[in-house]
């Protein structure tokens, strides 16, 4: 159990790890937002812990990305959906270093097929040794991501890692917003 501290300050959980959402998919990681999406957007982003950072790049779904790992912890930690990404690939960065900034990019080639979501940050932490042990890595690592039985060995619970969040999580939950028609605002991916 370590006491890192959160990658961006947040009153607000979207998607809790391991919850599944309403396409039948296993979350991994958590979901933060401060609160209102016009707070959200632009808030800067900290490294947990020293990092090296072995990816920065942009892809469907997961938007502007950063991956970092800590060869010692065994953690690669991901950072999803940004703004502007303020490191490179390569880069070792301290605790607590400027990462991104947080965004709404679901790397939508044409602004049509945005989903709409709204700002926040989709963190994430995988074991890079159990990902080697099956012949993959975090940049690699894709499709499996909804089998309950890989997903389990492969993530890390991001509450383990942080005071904040066992603390963010042990609140209420604030009411989620409903669309005119009933659905939940797409906060949460
Ligand atoms: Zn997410």
């Amino acid at each position: 159990m370590h006491n890192f501290p959160l990658p961006m300050r947040t009153t607000h959980v979207g998607y809790v790890h391991g919850q599944r959402n309403a396409q039948g998919e296993y979350h991994p990681g958590v979901d933060l937002n401060y609160g209102a999406p016009q707070e959200d957007k632009g808030r800067l982003i900290i490294a947990p812990t020293e990092l090296e950072i072995i990816h920065v790049d942009r892809q469907p779904y997961y938007g502007r990305t950063v991956v970092g790992v800590n060869h010692d912890l065994d953690l690669a930690f991901r950072f999803m959906h940004l703004d502007k990404i303020l490191v490179e690939q390569g880069q070792w960065v301290d605790p607590e270093t400027y990462l991104a900034r947080c965004g709404d990019d679901d790397g939508s080639a044409d602004h049509r097929y945005h989903r709409g979501m709204t700002a926040h940050l989709h963190y994430d932490v995988m074991r890079p040794s159990v990902l080697k042990q099956r012949g993959m890595n975090v940049m690699t690592w894709r499709a499996s991501v909804t089998r309950r039985d890989v997903f389990d060995d492969v993530y890390v619970n991001p509450a383990e890692l942080h005071g904040a969040l066992r603390t963010l999580l042990a609140t209420p939950r604030p009411e989620i917003p409903k669309t005119k028609n009933g659905q939940r605002v797409d906060y949460l991916r």
